[in-house]
């Protein structure tokens, strides 16, 4: 593993540019001392604007950035011109072009949506990122798609909020996984979690009778909510629907297969929950025990036939790309199955290998040999999915990219048309209020006509939300009424 020596006049900058140099060398060290390698970024001012320059030994690019109105878009149009002169070294001296060009962030789609403001068309947005960003042919197309796919869906009316109610359990650990075990319970603490979390909803609910606003969508996210027995996931359902009245949407996530049965898939209907999700992950009996998930690929056939003869139209399922020890194979089979299962959404994730993983453990002790042959495939892999998702009639709806993703990559969410889930997209594309309830989740409520976001996150330890469950609600509200 090589390590950067990154230096620049500007100290702000230097997170934005580690980004560029982690896009060509994965996680590295970099440091402002010392490193194999060094980047000089320099900032220079004159009359007009800025010039930002960065060199790698004798390679060099310089980009312009001009006087813009406002300390935040005068940021920004530096920002951009020192990440792409950054990006035009490394992509001049390593010799490659990632795919995402020189964006870093989660959310792609949002430039699109800038472009659009600015009075471009689709057509126009999609060129400016590729002559802007570097932006590959293929990625601005699919973000051209999703745009498609969001039209008259993006925008949350405004008198409307979204509820998301958090479940941090689960039943095994996945090699993946990045909480902490405080963060994933063992299940042992569900009863208490369950009261403090009805509290949460109650007061919750209080806030939005003051502030006039009525439900659009639900989740139920985890962790794994099926982890709850029958009767806790009852007295949520019954009390969200008394407290927040009807949603135009209910998901909830199933997730692991070996936690559903026909009970629990009652209650969910009963209390009117029609989208779900079953996530395979991967249909390889061999590399679900290598990542711990502690079912198998005939569980998750008996959970779909089960929740399809139970009458659920709207089943999602969770598939993730350049898992350990597989190949375009391994995945093809995967992809081959779902698509024969005609799932009304299919999300597509890149393996995201963060520092807390086991997985991270696992690979840093086997010299990340075996992670780089996964992440190698990625590219291919998720390209493949989107043909035969695509062939089959799904279209993307919804894009996110996080850190740490193999390939630097992004997850996409596909739909066959009429079955885009509201909720996914307006939290990713933050055009909705979400007011989160349970530990570790986050409220975000937007002011100023949505140009301004606030957060109310919760606390992740199980137990400590627990305990401070009435300081989450006073911080939900200060956040909601602007208070201090
Ligand atoms: S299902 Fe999600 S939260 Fe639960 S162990 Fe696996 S990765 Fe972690």
């Amino acid at each position: 593993m090589t390590s950067v020596r990154l230096t620049s006049n500007r100290e702000w900058l230097r997170p934005e540019l580690s980004d560029v140099i982690r896009l060509f060398l994965g996680d590295v060290p970099i440091s402002a001392d010392e490193g194999e390698m060094a980047l000089t970024h320099t900032e220079m001012e004159d009359a007009e604007g800025y010039t930002e320059s960065c060199a790698l030994g004798d390679v060099h690019f310089a980009r312009r950035a001009a006087r813009e109105d406002g300390e935040l878009a005068q940021k920004r149009a530096i920002k951009r011109a020192a990440k792409n002169a950054a990006f035009e070294v490394l992509k001049s001296v390593f010799g490659i072009q990632p795919p995402w060009g020189s964006l870093t962030g989660i959310r792609p789609t949002r430039l699109m949506y800038e472009a659009l403001e600015k009075g471009m068309t689709l057509d126009e947005a999609q060129a400016w990122l590729k002559k802007e960003f570097f932006v590959s042919s293929e990625k601005s197309a699919l973000l051209k798609e999703i745009l498609l796919m969001q039209r008259g869906l993006v925008q949350a009316p405004e008198d409307s909020f979204d509820l998301y109610i958090h479940i941090p359990f689960c039943v095994s650990r996945c090699a993946y996984c990045s909480f902490a075990s405080g963060e994933v319970g063992d299940g042992k603490l569900t009863g208490p979690y369950v009261e403090a979390l009805l509290k949460e909803m109650e007061y919750s609910a209080r806030l939005m009778r003051e502030k006039g606003l009525r439900l659009r969508a639900a989740y139920m996210g985890g962790g794994t909510p099926t982890a709850l027995s029958s009767a806790q996931l009852d007295r949520i359902l019954f009390r969200a629907g008394e407290l927040f009245g009807k949603a135009r949407e209910w998901t909830v996530e199933a997730g692991r297969p070996d936690t559903i049965d026909r009970e629990k898939l009652e209650t969910l209907k009963k209390w009117g929950v029609e989208r779900i999700s079953v996530n395979p992950q991967s249909f390889s009996d061999e590399t679900l025990k290598r990542i711990g998930r502690a079912h198998s690929a005939q569980d998750t056939l008996r959970a779909y036939a089960l929740a399809r003869e139970m009458g659920f139209h709207h089943i999602n399922m969770d598939l993730i790309a350049a898992l350990p020890g597989e190949d375009i194979g391994d995945f093809a089979r995967t992809i081959d199955k779902v698509t024969s299962l005609r799932p009304e959404s299919v999300t597509v994730h890149s393996l995201a290998i963060k520092r807390a993983s086991r997985l991270h453990e696992e690979l840093s002790v086997a010299g990340s040999a075996h992670n780089q042959a996964s992440v190698l495939g990625a590219d291919e892999m998720i390209t493949l999915a989107r043909r035969r998702l695509s062939e089959g009639g799904w279209r993307p709806y919804y894009l996110y990219r996080q850190k740490y993703m193999a390939g630097n990559l992004e997850n996409v969410g596909y739909a066959l048309p009429g079955y885009a889930c509201l909720y996914n997209i307006g939290n990713m594309e933050e055009t909705a209020r979400v007011l989160a309830v349970g530990a570790g989740s986050i409220t975000k409520w937007l002011f100023d006509r949505q140009r301004r976001i606030e957060r109310a996150p919760n606390l992740r330890n199980i137990e400590q939300y627990i305990q401070r469950v009435d300081e989450m609600c006073l911080r939900k509200r200060k956040v909601i009424f602007e208070e201090d």
